[in-house]
């Protein structure tokens, strides 16, 4: 069965020959199946016979949001413990709360967080926690795209379980689960089994997720420990002969930039969540004046506190310009394509998602123009960024599958979802 958007603004994120995004332009989407098979002003008749339509009056259709960095589960502890010190969050709510998680909490709070994110824009994401079968399950039912990990500290144990669960779910649902491998953090996991990770990454044929120089002490202690700064110490032990999405990278020096570009390391960029842990602003135009690909993450939405992407793309934005003093860099096409081309990039899924290309997953969403913030629509790419939110989306396809329509998603149960949510949330904050 065929799907054709009509009368839709379209806005591919594909670029011009000058590296400005073309722009979006009344038009019409062909879908068969999985993918899409045409983009333009008006497609031949031929090809569009039968096609089930779906009207884009006063929609701005763009490809899915990609959030690559969080802990889908950790919306379970939203608003458990704000306001506090780091490590009194860290290790006085959070880690004792984790402890009592069972894989049905994980499937649950997981729920919460793909409902949110489905209605908030996000097509796909990237998951690093534990327990991660139960999120997988979760996203192979709901019909959102997923990259997953097992998230580990330094344990064989660990380690072999998170690479059975690569071989388990690579490719899963309909090519819709990727996976991948993450050691937490160079704190967690010392230099030797971070190689022995390298390893595993480099037989499987896959990349590593990690976070990186998330708060300033953590790169003191480090420092005092091993001689040497995390990107520094990465670096030299061949942590980046693979692929690497590092988390945060908020505290690094010139050095440490210099050796991100020179091996290719994507960024997650997580504004939100580093300021509400008063960890401080990433130096992204730094690292884009390295030729650094930066994308975007939301966190968990216990450090931040939801999983809005516009929201994000919004602080990304205006952090630079007043770190910098600059209105003119981190411009809403740039920041938009962070969030798109770019998270599609540093999930390498490059070819399959990331721009509404023919040939391309038919990921994308449709954004309703006709909210009052989003008057009177001079720019729609500047409307995006800087007044649109998660809520201006109307209906949303994963996969070439209609997940949300005006507003309600079609095959999640979300009051049951909010309810089992709320008893696996009471249980794991009791005593
Ligand atoms: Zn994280």
């Amino acid at each position: 069965m065929k799907k054709l958007v009509k009368n839709a603004y379209i806005l591919t994120m594909e670029q011009e020959i000058d590296g400005r995004l073309c722009p979006p332009f009344l038009g019409e989407i062909l879908i068969e199946a999985d993918k899409i098979q045409a983009v333009g002003a008006h497609l031949s008749q031929q090809e569009i016979a039968r096609a089930e339509i779906i009207d884009g009056k006063d929609c701005l259709v763009m490809p899915g949001l990609v959030n690559t960095h969080g802990h889908a589960a950790m919306s379970l502890l939203r608003g458990y413990g704000d306001d506090l010190p780091l490590n009194t969050w860290l290790f006085e709510r959070v880690f004792p709360v984790e402890d009592k998680m069972t894989p049905e909490d994980v499937y649950w709070g997981s729920m919460v967080s793909i409902c949110e994110m489905l209605k908030s824009g996000t097509t796909c994401f990237s998951d690093m926690y534990f327990f991660a079968d139960a999120l997988a399950e979760a996203v192979k039912e709901t019909g959102i795209r997923a990259n997953i990990s097992r998230c580990i500290d330094h344990s064989a144990v660990k380690l072999k379980e998170s690479c059975d669960f690569y071989t388990k779910w690579q490719g899963a649902a309909a090519g819709r689960i990727t996976a991948c491998l993450s050691p937490h953090s160079p704190y967690l996991c010392p230099p030797d089994f971070l190689q022995e990770m390298v390893q595993e990454a480099k037989r499987l044929g896959t990349f590593l997720n990690i976070h990186v120089a998330e708060t300033q002490s953590e790169q003191a202690d480090y420092l005092e420990k091993y001689g040497k700064r995390q990107v520094e110490k990465l670096g030299e032990i061949g942590f980046f002969e693979v692929p690497v999405l590092g988390a945060h990278l908020v505290h690094v020096s010139e050095a440490e930039i210099s050796i991100l570009a020179e091996y290719g390391v994507a960024v997650a960029h997580d504004p939100r969540s580093n300021l509400k842990l008063g960890n401080g602003i990433a130096p992204i135009t730094k690292m884009l004046d390295k030729g650094i690909l930066i994308s975007i993450g939301t966190d968990s939405s216990c450090s931040n506190n939801n999983l809005d992407m516009f929201e994000e793309m919004r602080i990304a934005a205006l952090l630079q310009k007043g770190l910098t003093g600059n209105p003119t860099v981190l411009p809403a096409g740039e920041v938009l394509t962070f969030a798109t081309v770019n998270g599609a990039k540093a999930l390498h899924l490059e070819q399959e998602i990331g721009t509404l290309s023919p040939g391309k997953k038919a990921d994308m969403i449709f954004v309703d123009l006709n909210q009052l913030h989003m008057q009177p629509g001079h720019d729609k790419i500047s409307d995006l960024v800087y007044a649109a939110n998660g809520s201006n989306v109307k209906t949303m396809l994963v996969n070439g599958e209609c997940l949300m329509k005006d507003y309600q998603l079609l095959h999640i149960d979300e009051e049951r979802v909010i309810a089992e949510a709320r008893k696996s949330a009471q249980r794991i904050v009791s005593k």
